[in-house]
């Protein structure tokens, strides 16, 4: 017997009831906020019955190419408050993950490093970083002599940084030993899922654009040189440049083209983020060049993680939105995905819920 977490009273059901009464639930987007929030539901509510369904996986997404650092900023939440939230949730997963013998497998490293400014080390060191990492120091004279004269000022500070070509696999694997279906197919409109699923979680990233009609979403697009560099043990960023080592190679970087949706490569960005890098990390004159990439970041003020009962020909459909993320997808995908799966509690009207089958 079975207490179901479906019911607004507590019931007992058998096993074949229990199983035929669990909801529907479809989470679109096998990017990295679709496959954190696919888990997140499966670790929080494990009899929902989950499909993910996307049209791209793996390396085929917008987040495998990503730098991968966890970076928080200014907010990008509908709150200081809530976005905080997301920044401290995100970071005891990945801390957490860390020190598990997964760490490895999933792709997640700690990682040092420098983040430095033209004007003065507040620009940078903003009021989350230094909640989330106490023992962030001042970067001495001493080592701001290594840096170009226009370096004035930075900070010193250990985070983490998640390479996506591993962690992709790795959630998806998670899900589906929990139980989770996955689907290939593109979704054109709502109406294609009607009557299938009680609740539909939007994690679509810039298709949200197409599926739902997002006017407030607009691509900012990045472009990226990944090279062997294998004596590069730190992090480096300087306004828009960067320098980010991971498992497998190293992320040298970037451009911000608001509005800029051209996913072809640009040999001017090429020309100056190599530049650029170099300036700052000149041993990188040596680094072997392995691929170059462009990106479009899906950028949305605030990010949207909502709720939204949607009209179709022949009804309703129940949508959780979980997009927007633009540049900090990767450092606040557990955070978002948590706040996703309370909305998904209330949109079923979870009142008691099983850690156990
Ligand atoms: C150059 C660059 C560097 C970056 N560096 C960092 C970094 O260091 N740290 C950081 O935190 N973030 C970084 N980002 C940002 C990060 O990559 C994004 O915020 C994040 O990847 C967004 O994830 P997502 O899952 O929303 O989108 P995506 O990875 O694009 O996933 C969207 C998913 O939805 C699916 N989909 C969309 N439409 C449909 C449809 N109609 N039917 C079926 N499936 C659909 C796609 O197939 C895909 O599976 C960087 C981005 C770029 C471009």
């Amino acid at each position: 017997m079975f207490l179901c977490y479906s019911c607004t009273h507590s019931k007992q059901h058998s096993m074949a009831s229990l199983k035929s009464s669990c909801p529907k639930v479809a989470v679109i987007g096998a990017g990295i906020i679709g496959l954190s929030t696919a888990l997140c539901i499966k670790e929080t509510l494990p009899l929902v019955d989950l499909t993910v369904i996307a049209d791209k996986f793996d390396n085929d997404t917008l987040s495998s190419g990503a730098g991968g650092l966890f970076g928080p900023d200014v907010s990008i939440g509908p709150s200081e408050e809530v976005y905080r939230q997301w920044c401290r949730d995100s970071y005891d997963h990945f801390l957490s993950l860390l020190q598990s013998p997964d760490a490895s497998i999933a792709g997640v490293i700690p990682l040092s490093g420098y983040d430095l400014s033209t004007t003065t080390e507040e620009s940078v060191k903003t009021d989350v970083l230094v909640e989330l990492i106490p023992s962030i120091r001042s970067v001495t004279e001493q080592e701001l002599k290594l840096f170009p004269p226009e370096i004035r000022a930075g900070i010193f500070y250990t985070l983490f940084v998640v390479d996506c070509r591993r962690y992709l696999p790795w959630l998806k694997n998670r899900i589906e030993l929990r139980g989770g279906k996955i689907r290939c197919s593109n979704i054109k409109s709502c109406e294609e899922l009607a009557g299938q699923f009680d609740v539909l979680v939007n994690c679509t990233g810039m298709g949200s654009k197409h599926l739902f009609g997002d006017k407030y979403l607009t691509p900012v697009r990045g472009q990226v040189i990944k090279v062997s560099a294998p004596w590069i043990k730190h992090f480096y960023f300087a306004e828009h440049t960067y320098v980010i080592p991971g498992t497998d190679y190293v992320t040298l970087g970037g451009t911000k083209g608001l509005g800029n949706w051209r996913t072809d490569l640009s040999s001017h960005d090429r020309q100056s983020i190599w530049e650029r890098c170099i300036r700052l990390v000149p041993s990188l004159e040596k680094a072997k060049i392995l691929w170059e990439w462009v990106g479009l970041r899906p950028f949305r003020q605030p990010v949207r993680v909502e709720k939204e009962t949607i009209k179709l020909n022949n009804g309703t459909q129940k949508v959780i939105h979980c997009y927007g993320h633009g540049s900090h997808g990767i450092g606040l995908s557990w955070g978002t995905a948590k706040h996703a799966v309370v909305l998904l509690q209330e949109m079923l009207n979870v009142s008691n819920y099983m850690s156990h089958l």
